[in-house]
């Protein structure tokens, strides 16, 4: 049976400040009925608890379990980057999909970006959210020439909405990314957050109107099929619940509950850094977010905060030759350690004038990404199960994806709307067809993730 979260994570620096709701109980025992399950407390399930209840004067009830402490999975263990793909996946997709779908999820994620920035506002939520532009500065010649080739095709065609990218290639693109032997740059409007304040916070909206929050509370097993009143038992190591509805934000745990998904939402281990400079050291200022491309699918990420530290992922170069460090790896208790030395002087080597920086590493940790098949999440109703939804498998890009994405679900399940009246790309819909693929487009060296 595929892995549950392990206990004894590593602390990511987004878990140094703790909110009060981090291990809570709503109740002390577990109820034992309730309309609505949602199972995970990261950003999917957070989501998904804060639109049933918004504006809403007759909410169902709802009971969010959570395995270890809320916000403890890849959203409170990422790199803080809020970056939508607009422009380099779009050719391929195009290529597998069709126009329509290439331009459907390039706009559904750069939506995304003004949202999250809508829902801070609105909600007062203090996550240190910055709009910003990421630049992607590429090192790798034979990637810059590819994605050169790729990018001009696009725009010859003139169907992606590519008003907001800035491109230079060749001798400009070192001076304008500030990235040493940059070949090629792109800039784009995108974001950074704190994403377990944020993710506390939805949650503490929805339990100041009336969800309960289980932490600490792992779901062992869904019944196999639905009771004779056509609720499903939930079963816990703190008793049963009989519910409705279960919404399944469990990211690359979900094969666990629902073994439909085994092979399809793969758990891949990621590992990410916090880099500081000391304070007496002036550097010069970054101006976006950053992703610097050694090859294809070989990366680093970055965001500068606005406490003058830096979050860095990636480090691939240095581990993914090795798959037992990162495929169907559920360990976030342990470090990838051929990359944790990676971070180590990674300022210095990549950015102009930060030689004498003294950046340094302050801590390292991992976390555990869903991936999907086909690198496309799961969203919707899980095929043959109903009343079952799931919002899952984001393949290390959710943060572009998941709040409308959530908001898609509720609208659902509160105003009875179809997939297709949702605005979520088609391609996402969860579907008995995607369940009955055996392409493995992770193993079968396709592979480019998109930060
Ligand atoms: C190291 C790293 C860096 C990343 N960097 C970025 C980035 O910069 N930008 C970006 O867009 N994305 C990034 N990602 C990916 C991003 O974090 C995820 O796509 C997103 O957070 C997924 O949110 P989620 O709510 O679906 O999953 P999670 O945050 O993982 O939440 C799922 C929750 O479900 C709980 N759960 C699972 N099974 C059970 C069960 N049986 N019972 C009860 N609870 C259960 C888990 O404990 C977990 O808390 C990164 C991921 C990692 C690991």
């Amino acid at each position: 049976m595929s892995p549950t979260p392990v206990p004894n994570s590593t602390t990511p620096f987004w878990r140094t400040e703790l909110h009060e709701l981090d291990s809570h109980r709503t109740t002390p025992d577990l109820p034992a009925n309730y309309d609505i399950v949602i199972i995970g407390a990261g950003f999917a399930g957070a989501a998904l608890a804060y639109y049933l209840y918004d504006d809403n004067p007759f909410p169902p009830s709802v009971v969010i379990l959570e395995a270890r402490e809320a916000c403890s999975g890849a959203t409170g263990r990422n790199g803080g980057h809020m970056k939508p793909d607009v422009y380099y996946q779009v050719p391929k997709y195009i290529k597998r999909y069709g126009v329509k779908a290439a331009v459907d999820v390039a706009r559904f994620e750069a939506s995304q970006v003004q949202a999250v920035k809508a829902l801070v506002e609105k909600e007062k939520i203090d996550c240190d959210f910055v709009l910003t532009r990421a630049c992607d500065a590429t090192l790798d010649a034979d990637l810059a020439r590819d994605t050169h080739h790729a990018f001009t095709e696009l725009q010859n065609s003139g169907v992606a909405n590519l008003k907001d990218v800035f491109y230079a290639y060749g001798k400009d693109a070192e001076q304008l990314s500030g990235v040493k032997g940059a070949l090629s740059c792109f800039t784009f409007t995108a974001g950074h957050v704190w994403p377990y304040k944020l993710v506390l916070h939805l949650l503490q909206m929805a339990v100041n109107k009336g969800a309960n929050l289980q932490t600490h509370t792992q779901v062992t097993r869904i019944s196999d099929t639905a009771l004779p009143d056509g609720r499903w038992l939930v079963e816990t190591e703190r008793g049963s619940i009989k519910t409705k509805k279960i919404l399944l934000a469990t990211n690359g745990y979900t094969a666990h509950l629902a073994p439909q998904f085994q092979d399809k939402i793969i758990p891949v281990r990621g590992i990410c850094s916090r880099i500081t400079v000391p304070k007496d050291r002036p550097v010069p200022f970054l101006p976006y977010t950053y992703s610097i491309r050694h090859g294809v699918g070989m990366y680093d990420y970055l965001i500068s905060r606005p406490d003058g530290s830096i979050i860095v992922g990636g480090a691939k170069p240095k581990f993914w030759h090795d798959r037992s460090q990162w495929y169907n790896v559920t360990d976030d208790s342990k470090l990838i350690e051929p990359a944790v030395s990676h971070f180590d002087g990674l300022m210095q080597r990549t950015f102009r004038g930060w030689e004498t920086s003294g950046a340094r590493t302050d801590r390292v940790w991992t976390g555990i990404m869903g991936w999907t098949s086909d690198f496309m999440p799961y969203v919707g109703e899980v095929p043959g199960k109903p009343n079952q939804m799931i919002l899952a498998g984001f393949s290390g890009h959710g943060m572009p994806l998941i709040l409308l994405s959530a908001k898609a679900i509720v609208q659902m399940i509160r105003q009875g709307s179809k997939f297709e009246e949702t605005g979520v790309p088609e391609i996402f819909r969860a579907t008995e067809e995607r369940l009955k693929s055996t392409k493995n487009e992770i193993l079968g060296g396709h592979s480019q993730p998109k930060l």
